[in-house]
């Protein structure tokens, strides 16, 4: 057993983790739909991990593939050598993206992706011989992972407040959400689409030639699921285009099926310039991130100014135990039609956790795919205290959930059946009813 020095020395600075400080949870095995504890009890994933083992937990194939990989290959400097299962996974990636989206950069994580896609806008237009837009817009709200790039974008003020400079002339759009318009909207709201315009006035205070990027996430997860008005990302696109300004989607969470697409662009019906990647890009089983952008930006990032080739890329990049991980993934999910599944649970999905608007203290609930966020009334004077409260009494109930304040954040598996979402919703229901 694990004394509690031992403990000590590895404490993952998330709240939730940080405030079971005598009794901490474990979680030692995984397979399927579920968790086991180390001392044996049986917990319903309700979360995916953290919104990245799309196909569910212990899949064999890909741990075949790993251990193949890495007893064919186990390293290859990709800076100056590339390996087959790069190239074969790149390729196959690219058949996923949508529209012209057929250049990659693999990274090692979400925050990876954000900044080399944040550098990579940059750059374009330095080569384009417009070296004047650097400025970066992010958004109030957004979550972009917790490098300096993705902390300067990133709307959570609370991530970067503490940590001296930020990038410069980086600035946020308002997306300031009424809850009262909008209150148990069943899928996207269709109030707020005019929130986009906020742009307009970004665009005006710094002058558009300033401005590289816009980087959003179709679907803000981390924040508490908080779901594009209908037509706010066609609007934020059009403002865009008008100004020459290149638009990111930061589809970390929404990429690989959560919606019931393989991206998020393919369920909004709206083409960035940029995609950012990672999570269920290899199921969560071996770090691994990847940005998508078209030749024409991906040629300027080669060519670099002046002839002076820009320098970027990672020791891990395209890791070979990596590529295995995402390539077997990506056979899984297509073998299993996983990157459609949330399409056709999306409706069972919506009735099962709409069912709790009447559970105590609920005040709003947001679904889209399979992706679900219920929102409970803040205690006078302890925001976040309901919250905390409910993951450790589903913990206890044998499902994990995960909160952002005293937002419950819901994101199964993609193989869940329509009994486990049942048994999900229906536990997190029981619990609710015993929280004051
Ligand atoms: N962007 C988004 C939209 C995310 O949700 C996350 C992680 N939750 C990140 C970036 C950061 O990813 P990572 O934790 O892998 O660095």
């Amino acid at each position: 057993a694990l004394t509690r020095d031992a403990l000590e020395a590895f404490w993952m600075p998330f709240t939730a983790n940080r405030q079971f400080k005598d009794q901490p949870r474990l979680l030692a095995r995984a397979e399927g739909m579920h968790y086991w504890t180390p001392d044996g009890r049986k917990v319903l994933d309700g979360c995916a991990g953290l919104w990245c083992v799309n196909a569910g937990h212990g899949r064999k194939e890909i741990t075949a593939a790993v251990a193949e990989q890495m007893a064919t290959l186990d390293y290859a400097p990709t800076f100056q050598m590339g390996h087959p299962a790069g190239f074969e996974l790149a390729n196959r990636l690219i058949k996923l993206t949508p529209g012209d989206l057929n250049h990659v950069f693999f990274t090692n994580s979400g925050s990876e992706s954000v900044d080399t896609a944040l550098k990579i806008a940059i750059a374009y237009h330095r080569v384009k011989g417009e070296a004047s837009r650097q400025r970066l817009i992010g958004r109030e709200k957004g979550y972009h992972g917790v490098g300096f790039g993705g902390i300067s974008v990133g709307g959570l003020s609370n991530n970067r407040k503490y940590f001296g400079a930020m990038l410069p002339g980086v600035d946020h759009l308002r997306h300031t959400l009424d809850i009262e318009h909008n209150a148990f909207t069943r899928g996207v709201p269709e109030w707020g689409a005019h929130l986009a315009d906020d742009l307009e006035r970004l665009v005006a205070l710094h002058d558009a030639s300033t401005i590289a990027a816009v980087i959003v996430e179709p679907m803000a997860g981390s924040a508490g699921v908080i779901l594009p008005p209908k037509g706010y990302l066609q609007k934020l696109r059009a403002i865009c285009d008008k100004h020459g300004i290149l638009l990111i989607f930061d589809e970390v969470i929404t990429g690989f099926g959560r919606l019931g697409t393989a991206f998020g662009a393919q369920y909004f019906d709206v083409m960035p310039d940029i995609i950012t990647t990672a999570k269920g890009l290899t199921n969560g089983a071996i770090p691994m991130g990847a940005v998508f952008v078209r030749k024409q930006i991906y040629d300027a990032f080669m060519k670099g100014p002046d002839g002076i080739e820009f320098f970027h890329g990672y020791t891990y990049s395209a890791h070979p135990a990596a590529c295995a991980a995402g390539l077997a993934t990506q056979e899984i999910y297509e073998r299993e039609g996983l990157l459609t599944r949330g399409a056709d649970l999306a409706k069972a999905w919506e009735d099962a956790v709409h069912s709790l608007r009447s559970a105590p203290n609920v005040i709003d609930i947001r679904n889209l795919g399979l992706v679900a966020g219920i929102e409970l009334q803040p205690r006078a004077g302890a925001v976040g205290a309901r919250g905390y409260e409910a993951l450790v009494k589903c913990f206890e109930k044998g499902i994990l959930i995960r909160t952002t304040g005293d937002t419950i954040a819901l994101s199964p598996p993609l193989i869940i059946s329509t009994a486990q979402i049942d048994e999900l919703i229906t536990r997190l229901g029981e619990v609710l009813k015993t929280i004051a």
